[in-house]
């Protein structure tokens, strides 16, 4: 597929629109006045006259041509996002017409929709008025509006009562039993990976200490810790100790709300290791099945099984953790909707607090993404569309909610709690409002100067690399300071 660019410079919001109807497809890009080619293309024209301006689509998809165009008073449209947004409706009309398809959250490609809504909430505009702007302006569907306004709502008194010399702690763990075939995170299996582990555990524990050094030196309080991965659970209980005791000894822990670990895959987890984190202060598991059908489990090469999971929920329960999180994913290949919907209503009636649906995302690092494409036409809408319904009726709210790239049918990720189990981690990351000081390899730092972004401070990616170049990454914490001299 073409995209023809005359007259404008929109190449990323019109990629973007396109990229929802036509997903998982590479586009080339051109200026040109004219079309010069038969194949696919899609011709977005922006012509200014003495007060007017012109914008029109021509596309042609599939054999099909189709044709849209909007004549615009320059005075009042003076802004170039006004004219993004124009085209963009167009483009997505055009497209709509031609493939029969209609994405629900309109014209929004960014993969975070709720701050926009949060930020309309801060500048004063009501309810009515932000439902306008998401149905008008970006085409939204009333049931993405209805998530998107609830997911701010559910978010507000959090994001008031937040602290801003706060900040949470991520802890990488890189390491996986095996690789899951959707994915494309950076982690290692334990295969190739354990006889660093040692050495990764020495290395990140001088992280922490240096970095709580920082904090205390510059007056930060700890508010959140979150241990992610990879699958912090393929350590054993006494290295995941270690860590926990190192953060414990480095840190002020009076402050801590919330302490997270995902526990993740089921066949990491044993009673050692629930009992050692417990122990040491977590307050917060994830267990993940991602499906309760087992061609599904098969097919996606998580190597656990359905009984493993309830064996290892189970066990959470009894050791006391108050507060579990249990991740589906919708779209996975050989799922159906009925499957997906016997995975939903068994996960509900063990009683999560929270539960998160994942859409599945066809990323290019991905085993999945090798071969045979046809997940991307999974039912999914009819899959997330049931865990919306039950979960609402179940008592649970939206509390963070996220897209990315490729994501199956254009949908979302949705974090749901039942109320007061809300992880503030996930909101602070996915709205981007509190610093997060991350240790480990792959981790990334992110120092939030809000309203006006973020600072990012990369750590190496690997584990090896993180182990060989630890000095030089050590001496980029600096950053931090520096962020912070003329703040605080
Ligand atoms: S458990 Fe998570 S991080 Fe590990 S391979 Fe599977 S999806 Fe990737």
């Amino acid at each position: 597929m073409t995209l023809i660019l005359s007259g404008n410079d929109y190449k990323y919001e019109l990629e973007g629109v396109l990229k929802l109807f036509i997903p998982a497809t590479q586009f080339t890009h051109i200026s040109a006045d004219k079309i010069e080619t038969e194949d696919d293309h899609v011709f977005a024209r922006q012509k200014f006259t003495k007060n007017k301006v012109l914008l029109y689509v021509i596309c042609k998809y599939n054999g099909k041509k189709c044709h849209k165009a909007v004549l615009l008073d320059v005075a009042e449209n003076p802004d170039k996002t006004d004219k993004e947004l124009y085209l963009s409706r167009l483009l997505y009309e055009a497209l709509s017409e031609l493939t029969g398809i209609k994405p629900k959250w309109g014209v929004i490609t960014g993969i975070r929709p709720v701050k926009r809504v949060n930020t309309w909430l801060s500048e004063g505009l009501d309810k009515n008025e932000i439902y306008e702007r998401l149905s008008k302006d970006y085409l939204c569907s009333k049931e993405k509006c209805d998530i998107a306004y609830s997911t701010a709502m559910t978010q507000q008194k959090i994001l008031d009562a937040l602290d801003k010399r706060s900040f949470s702690l991520y802890v990488n763990i890189p390491f996986c039993p095996t690789r899951c075939s959707y994915c494309s995170f950076i982690s290692q299996t334990l295969d190739s990976g354990r006889k660093l582990i040692p050495e990764y555990i020495e290395k990140m524990c001088r992280e922490i200490r240096q970095t709580a050094l920082i904090t205390k030196d510059l007056g930060l309080k700890l508010d959140t810790v979150y241990f992610g991965g990879g699958t912090p659970t393929s350590l054993e209980a006494e290295q995941l100790g270690t860590i926990m005791k190192c953060i414990e000894h480095s840190f002020d822990m009076s402050t801590v709300r919330e302490y997270t670990v995902e526990a993740g895959r089921p066949d990491t987890i044993t009673e050692d290791k629930l009992r050692t984190i417990k122990e040491n202060g977590c307050t917060r598991i994830s267990i993940n099945p991602q499906s309760l059908n087992p061609k599904v489990l098969e097919a996606i090469g998580r190597s656990h099984s359905v009984e493993q999971f309830y064996e290892s929920y189970e066990l959470a329960r009894k050791i006391g953790f108050k507060c579990i999180n249990t991740d589906v994913i919708a779209g996975l290949p050989e799922d159906t909707v009925e499957s997906f919907q016997a995975t939903v209503d068994k996960l509900i009636s063990l009683s999560p607090e929270n539960f998160t649906v994942h859409t599945l995302s066809i990323k290019r690092a991905a085993l999945l993404n090798q071969g045979d494409k046809t997940v991307l036409k999974n039912p999914t809408d009819d899959m997330v569309d049931h865990a919306t319904e039950r979960l609402i009726n179940d008592g649970y709210s939206p509390y963070y909610l996220y897209r990315q790239k490729n994501m199956v049918g254009n949908l979302e990720n949705i974090g749901w709690a039942k109320p007061g189990y809300e992880s503030l981690y996930n909101i602070y990351i996915m709205e981007e409002v509190q610093t997060i000081l991350a240790v480990g390899a792959g981790a990334s730092t992110k120092l939030v100067d809000h309203p006006n972004g973020l600072e990012r401070v990369f750590n190496y990616k690997f584990p090896l690399e993180y182990i060989k170049h630890f000095d030089l990454m050590i001496e980029r914490k600096k950053q931090i300071r520096d962020f912070y001299a003329d703040k605080l």
